[in-house]
C-alpha cells in the first residue's frame, strides 16, 4: 500500500505554512482594500463548464485535467483554475444584476495533470480576482495595479510586468490568417503538438516552449500589429494609465497565455531570477465574452490569478521573510505537580484572552522545560509549584532577561496583565 501523497501533491505545514498564511493575508488585506468581496466555489465542476469555458484546443483541457465520472454517471472536473468557476457562479446567481462592476476574489486548490517538477505541482493554490461589467480600459489598469502591488506589499522588487493584447475575434482571425501564412513554410520545424496546434488552435504556438518552435515565431508576425482600432486603442489607453501610475511594464509581443476565453489586454508578472519555464508568479486578461458564451449577458470582463506556491517558493529563494502582524506573546506554563493543574488552568484562562499560552501536561524538570520554552520562542514562563499555590502567587521568569518576578493571584491580576503586555 503507497501510504505516501500522491505525486505532484504537498503537506503542508510548519515554516512553510507560514508563507502561505503571509501571502493569503497580505492579498486578503489588499483586495478588501480595492473593494473586492471573497466567492467560495466548489472544488469539482461539471466538465463542460472547463472544456467550454477554457477551450477545447488548450493544453489544459485536452491534457491536465482530472475528470471522472461519479456513482451517476456525470462527467465531473477537479478545477484547473478559478474563472471559468467564478463566471459559472456569477451567472447561477445572477449576481451581474446589481452595481456594476461586480467585484469578487477567490482563493483555492486547483489541479492540473501536469508532469511535475519544481514550481509546478499537481495540486496547486491560486488567489485571484474577476471584475465584471466594465469595458473601460481604466479598470485593466486598476486590475493589472492590483496584481502589480500585491506583489510589491509581499516583499518583491525585482519582478516583470509583461503587458500584450491578443485583440478581439475580428481582429484575431485576420490575424491568424497572416500568421498562419507566414508558419507553413517553416511547419515541419514545428513540434508535434504544434503541428496540432497549427491546424487547431495556431496561437497556441506562442505559447510552447520548445526550442525549435520558439525559434520559429522569433520573427513572425505578432497581434499587437494588427490589432484593429477600437483594441489598438483600448491597449493604447491601459498603457497610458500604467504609466501615470508609475507601474513598470514591458510589451511581451509573444504572450499569448494559456486560455481560449482572453481578449484584448493580457498579462503576467514573472521573475527573472527563475532560470526555468516556470517562472511565471501570476496572470491574468480580459474575456469580454465568457460570460456571454456561457448563457449570461454578454458582459466584458478582466481578472488575474497568482501562484501561492510559486510566490512562496520565490520569497524564500530571495529570502524575502513574511512579517508578523502584531506578533503575540507566548506563555509556558509550567505545572511542578499534578495537584497545581486546576490553579494553573485558572491561569491559562484568564491570560488566553491576550496571550498564546502552552501548558507542560508531563512533569519533569524546571530546568528542562524552561529550556524547551527558550527553544521554542516562548517571552515567559510561569511556574506553579507548591509555594506559588499555598500563596496564591505567580511566579513570572522573562526567558531572555533571566530575571524573575512575583504577582499575588487575587490582588495583582491586572498588574500581571500589564506587566506581560508591556516587556
Ligand atoms: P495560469 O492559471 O496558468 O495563468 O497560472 C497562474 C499562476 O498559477 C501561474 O503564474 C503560477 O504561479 C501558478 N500555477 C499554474 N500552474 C501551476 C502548477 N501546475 N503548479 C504550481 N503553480 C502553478
Amino acid at each position: 500500500m503507497d501510504l505516501n501523497s500522491p505525486r505532484g501533491t504537498a503537506d503542508i505545514f510548519g515554516e512553510e505554512l507560514g508563507y502561505r498564511n503571509f501571502i493569503e493575508g497580505t492579498a486578503k488585506k489588499l483586495f478588501s482594500l480595492f473593494n473586492y468581496q471573497e466567492i467560495k466555489t466548489p472544488a469539482f465542476e461539471h466538465t463542460e463548464v472547463f472544456s467550454r469555458g477554457i477551450g477545447e484546443n488548450t493544453d489544459i483541457v485536452q491534457k491536465e485535467m482530472y475528470t471522472f465520472e461519479d456513482k451517476k454517471g456525470r462527467s465531473l472536473t477537479l478545477r484547473p483554475e478559478g474563472t471559468a468557476s467564478v463566471v459559472r457562479a456569477i451567472i447561477e446567481h445572477k449576481l451581474y444584476s446589481g452595481r456594476l462592476p461586480l467585484k469578487v476574489y477567490y482563493n483555492g486548490n486547483m489541479f492540473r495533470y501536469e508532469r511535475p517538477q519544481k514550481g509546478r505541482m499537481r495540486e496547486f493554490h491560486q488567489l485571484g480576482v474577476e471584475a465584471v461589467g466594465v469595458s473601460n480600459p481604466a479598470i485593466d489598469a486598476e486590475v493589472i495595479w492590483l496584481a502589480n502591488q500585491l506583489f510589491g506589499e509581499i516583499g518583491f522588487k525585482d519582478l516583470t510586468l509583461l503587458v500584450n493584447s491578443i485583440g478581439c475575434h475580428k481582429c484575431r482571425k485576420d490575424f491568424i490568417k497572416k500568421f498562419k501564412a507566414y508558419i507553413e513554410p517553416k511547419k515541419d520545424k514545428l513540434c508535434r503538438d504544434c503541428k496540432n496546434r497549427f491546424s487547431n488552435n495556431p496561437l497556441r504556438i506562442f505559447d510552447c516552449k520548445k526550442k525549435s518552435c520558439v525559434n520559429v515565431i522569433s520573427n513572425s508576425p505578432k497581434i499587437y500589429n494588427y490589432l484593429c482600432k477600437d483594441c489598438r486603442e483600448h491597449i493604447e489607453k491601459v498603457i497610458a494609465y500604467l504609466k501615470n501610475l508609475n507601474i513598470n511594464y514591458e510589451i511581451d509581443y509573444n504572450l499569448v497565455r494559456g486560455f481560449d476565453y482572453y481578449t484584448k489586454t493580457i498579462f503576467e508578472v514573472i521573475s527573472r531570477q527563475i532560470k526555468s519555464a516556470q517562472n511565471a508568479l501570476g496572470g491574468g486578461g480580459r474575456y469580454d465574452h465568457l460570460i456571454g458564451q456561457f448563457g449570461g449577458p454578454d458582459m466584458p470582463a478582466i481578472g488575474f490569478a497568482i501562484g501561492v506556491d510559486r510566490t512562496a517558493m520565490l520569497m524564500k529563494q530571495l529570502g524575502i521573510k513574511p512579517r508578523g502582524r502584531g506578533k503575540k506573546k507566548k506563555v509556558y506554563l509550567i505545572a511542578m505537580d499534578e495537584s497545581y493543574y486546576s490553579f494553573l488552568l485558572e491561569v491559562a484562562k484568564f491570560l488566553r484572552n491576550i496571550f498564546i499560552c502552552e501548558i507542560n501536561f508531563s512533569i519533569k524538570s524546571v530546568g528542562s522545560e524552561l529550556k524547551w520554552a527558550e527553544k521554542n520562542n516562548f517571552d515567559f514562563a510561569i511556574i506553579i509549584g507548591e509555594q506559588e499555590v499555598k500563596d496564591s502567587k505567580i511566579t513570572v521568569k522573562d526567558i531572555r532577561a533571566f530575571k524573575q518576578y512575583e504577582f499575588n493571584w487575587l490582588t495583582e491580576k491586572d498588574n500581571l496583565m500589564e506587566f506581560l503586555k508591556g516587556k
